[in-house]
């Protein structure tokens, strides 16, 4: 790119783009959902959670109202509950550990790996006679390295839980994220790969009486009939939202495709500037099959980097605010995770998501060399 290239505009997520690029189809959709008046629970739902269920190989699919409430749900389901410890990797998204919270059982934080996700390595020396549960985060649509997990899970006889809501379509050694374990959870917040027009999630699992608990749970704990068989909550993905997500999920490789070329079009631009670490590009590893939720590179001199690139019009965001949940003082955290820590002051995620042009990605990366003098 010339080096005069000429400054555009690239926020990090366009919201109404998201919208607009599909406007047509989304409002035909919006028409017929209610003009059926096909509001809770419907036709499009059902087919949305088997659609889901089917493409990842599980049996089921619980559309609930997020992934926070998918993974309070999922726990509450397997028995965990006060007096239990379950272990997080302290790189995600305070939704991960507050649902632990939330039904009662203590969440206890361990550091990250270089592929900034939960290092197996931290796990075991953090289980306690308490730990009922292990809690893998495949962030960034990134899977975790689940041979490892599932190797301490088995000697432990603990459960693994999985925060799958950025992690949909995501793969280690072929099998999707969100399958290993006795249930994943995906989330269809608008910013997600997959998202929706407002909050929505699913709890996916393989175990037809879990499913059974979970979909009972979401709505009043009721049964198949209407007599509430148990307390329960309200937790429904909403079938308009159900349909928005079915018509994109149709065409859902296309969109991991497009992500996965994005990287590609970094990697290519930025693989060579020794002042930033980028993520493991599409097929560089043959046991990984990454989807790229996010594009969260690691950058020297981070701070001054975000704010040249804020000058130069384009949008960044450093996860969870800039701080890993143990570094919240108020949630009374005492634990120090050094490589969390240290990842911290240097992780920056560059703009991700479909309504991206190469255009776009190529004047990125011309402004992060130009910044670096390169
Ligand atoms: C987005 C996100 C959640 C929460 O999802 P909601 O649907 O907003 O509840 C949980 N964990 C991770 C890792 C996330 O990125």
């Amino acid at each position: 790119m010339a080096a005069d290239s000429p400054a555009r505009s690239v926020p990090f997520f366009n919201y109404q783009q998201a919208f607009t690029m599909h406007e047509e189809e989304y409002v035909r959709i919006f028409r017929g959902v209610m003009r059926r008046g096909a509001f809770i629970m419907q036709q499009d739902l059902q087919e949305f959670e088997a659609s889901v269920a089917a493409y990842l190989g599980v049996g089921h699919g619980i559309g609930v109202g997020n992934a926070t409430d998918a993974l309070e749900i999922l726990m509450a389901a397997k028995g965990i509950g006060p007096g239990d410890e379950v272990i997080f990797p302290s790189h995600t998204m305070v939704a991960s550990p507050g649902s632990v919270v939330a039904i009662g059982a203590t969440p206890v934080p361990v550091d990250c790996g270089p592929d900034h996700l939960m290092d197996p390595a931290a796990i075991e020396p953090a289980i306690t006679a308490r730990t009922k549960a292990i809690l893998p985060v495949h962030l960034n649509g990134r899977t975790c390295d689940m041979d490892r997990i599932q190797a301490i899970s088995n000697k432990h006889g603990l459960m693994i839980v999985e925060d799958s809501a950025q992690g949909l379509g995501s793969r280690y050694k072929g099998r999707f994220a969100g399958t290993f374990g006795v249930g994943g959870v995906f989330s269809f917040y608008p910013a997600k790969i997959l998202g929706c027009m407002g909050d929505g999630g699913m709890i996916v699992t393989d175990d037809a009486d879990l499913a059974k608990l979970c979909f009972s749970l979401r709505d009043h704990g009721r049964g198949e009939t209407t007599d509430a068989e148990r307390w329960g909550r309200n937790s429904r993905l909403d079938n308009l939202q159900a349909a928005f997500l079915a018509w994109q999920f149709g065409h859902y490789q296309g969109i991991i495709d497009r992500r996965r070329a994005l990287a590609s079009l970094y990697q290519e631009r930025l693989g060579d500037l020794a002042e930033v670490t980028l993520p493991p590009a599409p097929d560089s590893d043959p046991d990984h099959y990454d989807t790229f939720q996010n594009y969260e590179i690691e950058a020297e001199q981070r701070d001054d980097l975000r704010e040249f690139l804020r000058a130069e019009g384009v949008g960044t965001l450093i996860q969870w605010g800039g701080k890993a949940v143990h570094q919240f003082a108020s949630l009374g955290f005492q634990v120090s995770l050094p490589n969390t820590e240290r990842l911290f002051e240097r992780c920056l995620m560059l703009p991700m998501n479909i309504t991206l042009s190469d255009d776009d990605v190529d004047y990125v990366a011309d402004r992060v060399r130009r910044f670096y003098g390169r």
